[in-house]
């Protein structure tokens, strides 16, 4: 596909991107243009760089230059199979490939968590350096015993943020919050790990266009583990911060969850640059996920627009100041409250589409249930405070003992050296 666009580029004819014109050109290249995949595996790939062709464009035409148009070899891309393409023998599938080649037989660490009838895809793809099959399966929505169903008529707000993924506010005055700081230390250790592997590496690696050391390729191939054990480790903080949400309005038998939609006031799909935090928030991931979550437990989610529902006092309507920590005080009316659990009282109040046309009446959370995501996570221990951060002195003490400062007030620092050699006296 690189070839034949790089060719019709040189040629100046516009490029294949679209999925239907992909699939043509395939089947007039005949058979042996995809190696080993048969033609199901083959499409799966073209409909790949379709979708990754028509992101790019959309992005570009939405002013992000930054974008790029899939030019890139790439070893491996993940290669989907549908319902009835693929056999699943107990913990074997086995997956079929061109013909006149043997079928690919694929073992499995674990069982499927679905009876085989319920699968409609499998999907082949490797992460950090590990082969994954990746199972789409049907799954029957709960059912519950008469009277203990979500009711449709509970509404509950959910807030989502980065120190709390999720702050609830259900219907009865009652409160769910999620603590993410773990998930939060997991993303600043990583970082801080990677940076100093990096650094100790640093003087061995190739430059580009130069031939990489076996050295190199070990460490290369190292960091991509690591890289794949971090982004498991947050993924599966995030699927629990989820389910601890739905199963607290299963409890609540909250029936629809309003969630404020972030995006936006961000501004996230108009290409503008983000923060380091900001991005490894993954707003439509959290979203996604309690989507599903909530789907699958006969809850409706349903997002609404959350301007202004953590900078307006719920007692008083007024706009209050942003808090710098978790605590609004509204200086008009004395309210106080915690930032994200008012937030999301407001956010239970709005009506998809529109703005907020019947204030319905703030039910502030009175009784809070605390939940921690990423329990799992190196470090995470029982204590509420941030498990990675190095230990505080303790409390009352004097702290950790430094030397005394030296007489004269002169600085314990190394005298600093000034390199302007190349500069004339005078010289400016
Ligand atoms: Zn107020």
């Amino acid at each position: 596909m690189l070839e034949v666009n790089g060719w019709r580029r040189r040629r100046r004819d516009a490029p294949l991107s679209g999925y239907q014109e992909l699939c043509r050109e395939l089947s007039g290249s005949g058979p042996g243009t995809f190696a080993e995949l048969d033609s199901v595996g083959a499409r799966s790939v073209l409909r790949r760089f379709s979708d990754a062709w028509f992101a790019a464009a959309k992005r570009r035409s939405a002013g992000d230059l930054s974008a790029r148009f899939p030019r890139r070899r790439r070893g491996l891309v993940p290669v989907r199979w549908y319902h009835g393409t693929f056999t699943l023998d107990g913990r074997r599938v086995r997956i079929p490939t061109a013909k006149g080649t043997a079928p690919l037989w694929v073992r499995l660490a674990r069982d499927v968590p679905y009876p085989a009838e319920q699968i409609r895809s499998v999907t082949l793809l490797c992460e950090g350096g590990r082969l994954f099959l990746d199972v789409t399966a049907e799954v029957p929505v709960a059912v519950y015993p008469p009277g203990q169903e979500p009711d449709p008529a509970r509404v509950a707000g959910v807030d989502l943020g980065i120190i709390h993924p999720y702050a609830v506010a259900g219907p009865d005055g009652e409160g769910l919050l999620v603590s993410g700081r773990a998930i939060r230390a997991e993303h600043r250790m990583h970082l801080a790990d990677t940076k100093a592997r990096r650094r100790a590496v640093a003087r061995r690696a190739p430059r580009p266009g130069q031939k990489g050391s076996r050295r190199w390729r070990q460490y290369r191939r190292r960091a991509r583990l690591v890289e794949g054990r971090h982004r498991r480790r947050v993924r599966q903080a995030q699927h629990e911060a989820a389910r601890s949400v739905v199963s607290w309005a299963v409890e609540q038998r909250v029936g629809v969850l309003h969630v404020g939609d972030p995006r936006g006031v961000l501004d996230i799909d108009a290409g503008r640059r983000h923060n380091l935090r900001l991005r490894q928030w993954q707003i439509g991931r959290l979203l996604q996920i309690l989507t599903d979550k909530a789907t699958l437990a006969g809850i409706t989610v349903r997002l609404v627009d959350e301007r202004g529902t953590s900078s307006t006092c719920p007692a008083c309507h007024r706009r209050v100041p942003k808090p710098r920590g978790r605590t609004l005080s509204c200086p008009h009316c004395a309210f106080s409250g915690h930032r994200d659990l008012v937030a999301a009282a407001s956010i239970a109040t709005r009506v998809p589409g529109g703005g907020p046309t019947t204030p319905a009446a703030v039910v502030l959370p009175e009784l809070v249930t605390h939940r921690r995501a990423g329990r799992h996570l190196p470090g995470a221990g029982r204590s509420r405070r941030d498990p990675r951060r190095p230990p505080r002195a303790a409390r009352g003490s004097v702290g950790p003992r430094r030397p005394a400062p030296p007489p004269g007030g002169e600085s314990l620092a190394p005298t600093a050296r000034i390199h302007n050699t190349h500069r004339k006296p005078g010289e400016r």
